[in-house]
């Protein structure tokens, strides 16, 4: 072939890939079929979170292993890894302009605070605001087939809010595993939901990636707008929407999509990842700052 013909061919192949790894219509993470192990909890209320510790692996192990053969050496460069926020409707209900101006606000707060606890800022996507493309409000509220408590009730949260979530990140298909919502790897999604109340959950793969979901109650009290078709603060026992606990909540549970466990009850005054109330003065344990700096999140 004509090494110039051969050289625009390769450079098209190439450039193809970096579009679809980069749009995520491939990934072959995705394809391997991990599971995030995920503990469902039916109170809405509560944060859900794995007990186990996750995974700690090596996040060097992987890129080092990479082939580096001639001719490929560009297409193995190492994966970049990213915070994801995303703010999410569902199909049937208005938005907040105010929500979208205050979540950016705050995760520009929310990257500076991390970069002034850690020594080191995590790289971060541009915030996707999106509707659920088929779910309305009542559905993700309650489910599938929702309880007369549930309907009469809108303090009630029933529905599998993370899988929605999940779902609506990705144009509404369902991608979860019997483990549950399955996310994909090299990413830590931060997501607002609005309608979901006092809702707080998160998992992690190790520094491989992971989610996090807050609701209502983090995005009222940054905003100052009530969600008024879904759970404001109002049905809340009021503590849970003070600052320190609202804007420490993503922060809490961002924590946890890097991979951070709960340290243990003792340490409740000492980091973030025990009690998110003491945001914005409290922060990490020294081996909590360690495993950050050494994420591949986080560039020093
Ligand atoms: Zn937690």
């Amino acid at each position: 072939m004509n090494p110039r013909v051969f050289l625009v061919l390769a450079l098209l192949f190439f450039a193809g890939g970096i579009f679809i790894w980069q749009q995520g219509w491939f990934s072959a993470e995705e394809a391997e079929e991990k599971t995030f192990d995920q503990i469902l909890s039916p109170s809405p209320f509560l944060e859900e979170l794995d007990s186990e510790e996750p995974e700690q692996e090596d996040p060097r192990a992987d890129l080092q292993a990479e082939p580096r053969g001639m001719g490929v050496a560009q297409l193995s460069e190492p994966p970049t890894f990213f915070v994801k926020p995303y703010l999410v409707y569902p199909a049937d209900m208005l938005m907040y302009p105010a929500y979208e101006a205050a979540v950016t606000e705050y995760l520009m707060e929310l990257q500076q605070w991390y970069l002034g606890q850690v020594g080191a800022a995590f790289q971060m996507a541009s915030l996707v605001v999106l509707r659920h493309p088929s779910r309305n409000y009542l559905e993700m509220r309650c489910g599938e087939n929702p309880s007369q408590e549930c309907i009469r009730d809108r303090s009630l949260l029933e529905g599998n809010w993370a899988q929605y979530m999940n779902e609506a990140i990705h144009g509404g298909v369902a991608r979860y595993e019997s483990g549950g919502p399955h996310w994909a790897d090299h990413t830590a999604y931060l997501v607002f939901g609005a309608g979901g109340g006092g809702y707080a959950g998160a998992n992690a793969k190790g520094h491989e990636g992971g989610w996090a979901v807050v609701g209502d109650w983090v995005l009222e009290p940054i905003s100052g707008v009530a969600n008024e078709w879904g759970i404001p603060c109002s049905y809340s026992s009021g503590w849970q929407c003070e600052d320190g606990v609202s804007k420490g909540t993503p922060a809490h549970e961002l924590g946890h999509a890097f991979g951070l466990p709960h340290p243990g009850e003792e340490y409740r005054d000492s980091t973030i990842m025990e009690w998110h109330g003491g945001y914005p003065e409290v922060g990490f344990l020294d081996q909590e700052r360690e495993f950050l700096r050494v994420s591949p999140f986080f560039v020093l």
